[in-house]
């Protein structure tokens, strides 16, 4: 059957959600999607992706975001996960260090499997535990523009920054694809 807003969306992205397990990458993707914070309730190997109908400018954008839904865990992300992606969300956990120790192996990855073009947000999520913090603003922000990465630090919990971490990914998809085009 015919999805009326496909015939009228002027771009489908496909991006993806990655990091190790328990940073939130299913709150962020849940926020962003619907709207809602998750309290403990994930789908082991559930809702893969989740869709959300945005508007960039003059275009009318249907972003795809995939979710890992647990898989991480199990190191069982495979090539077909990041096939098609033009945008990651790359999430540590601004209370566990070793969550952001583990982001070059992300972005290795995600370029590995994603292509160098890709677009990549830098999330610190948790922002909201402020007196639990293991890692500092200003390093993150130093490790991102050594890898040409956008980043903010989000909480899922308290929904701050989510949507403008999306929206700078989509909206950065949006003007590289626009001007392929021209
Ligand atoms: P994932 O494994 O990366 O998908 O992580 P989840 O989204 O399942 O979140 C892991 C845990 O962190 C859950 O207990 C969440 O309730 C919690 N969590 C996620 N985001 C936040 C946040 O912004 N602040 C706080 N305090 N807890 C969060």
């Amino acid at each position: 059957m015919a999805d009326t807003f496909d015939e009228q969306c002027d771009y489908l992205f496909k991006a993806v959600l990655v990091g190790d397990s328990g940073v939130g990458k299913s709150n962020l993707l849940s926020r962003f999607a619907k709207d809602e914070f998750l309290l403990d309730s994930k789908p082991t190997i559930g809702v893969e992706f989740a869709y959300r109908n945005i508007r960039v400018k003059d275009k009318l954008i249907k972003a795809q975001i995939w979710d890992t839904a647990g898989q991480e865990r199990f190191r069982a992300i495979t090539s077909s996960y990041y096939r098609g992606a033009l945008g990651a969300i790359l999430v540590y956990d601004i209370t566990r260090k070793s969550t952001f120790g583990n982001v070059k192996k992300w972005l290795h990855e995600l370029r590995e499997f994603g292509g160098e073009d890709m677009v990549v947000v830098l999330v610190g999520n948790k922002s909201d535990l402020v007196q639990s913090r293991e890692v500092e603003k200003e390093e993150a922000k130093g490790l991102a523009e050594t890898e040409r990465l956008c980043f903010m630090e989000t909480s899922a919990m308290q929904n701050l920054n989510v949507e403008q971490a999306f929206l700078q990914m989509i909206t950065k998809i949006h003007d590289i694809t626009s001007q392929k085009m021209l």
